[in-house]
């Protein structure tokens, strides 16, 4: 739990089925066109402009799970806090863009997750092209933001932690 990011979690894989059983296709770790190049998306729907990142729930923070090692704490918490910065940075740049964030926990349920993101995608897929972005801001995964709530914040950039803004 502890390791670092990389490719090809469990979780990941997990809602990457998921996703592909429903008819969802995507590309795996990719930057978009056009943005950072160095910041790679874990699952990238490219026709209806949705980024899927599944977060670990040590590194990114989880609010149920997000725990500080014993040894090292200070070390430990601005290195937590600088991932989490560093993911709402993401958001803000990729939202300015014309995406959708869409943020999944590993240990949400990946059925769940792929289902409310098959539905984003045909919502997206329905609305105009020319529909402004930034209405839409991040929608969360998180089980507390499911209820197709939108965050209305304008698109404005949110320093905060997401499940406090
Ligand atoms: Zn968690």
């Amino acid at each position: 739990m502890r390791r670092t990011k990389r490719r090809d979690t469990g979780p990941e894989l997990r809602l990457r089925s998921a996703l592909h059983r429903r008819g969802v296709r995507f590309l795996v770790d990719t930057a978009p066109r056009g943005g950072n190049r160095r910041r790679r998306v874990d699952i990238l729907i490219r026709g209806p402009r949705i980024a899927v990142f599944v977060d670990g729930c040590f590194w990114h923070s989880c609010p149920e799970h997000a725990h500080l090692p014993r040894s090292n704490r200070g070390w430990w918490r601005r290195k937590l806090e600088g991932v989490v910065r560093r993911d709402r940075d993401a958001d803000a740049e990729l939202t300015a863009a014309g995406w959708l964030v869409v943020r999944v926990w590993e240990h949400e349920d990946p059925e769940a997750a792929a289902d409310r993101i098959e539905q984003l995608v045909r919502g997206r897929r329905r609305g105009s092209r020319s529909r402004v972005p930034a209405e839409e801001g991040t929608a969360g995964l998180r089980p507390e933001a499911a209820k197709g709530r939108t965050r209305g914040n304008g698109g404005s950039k949110c320093g905060k932690t997401q499940w406090q803004c």
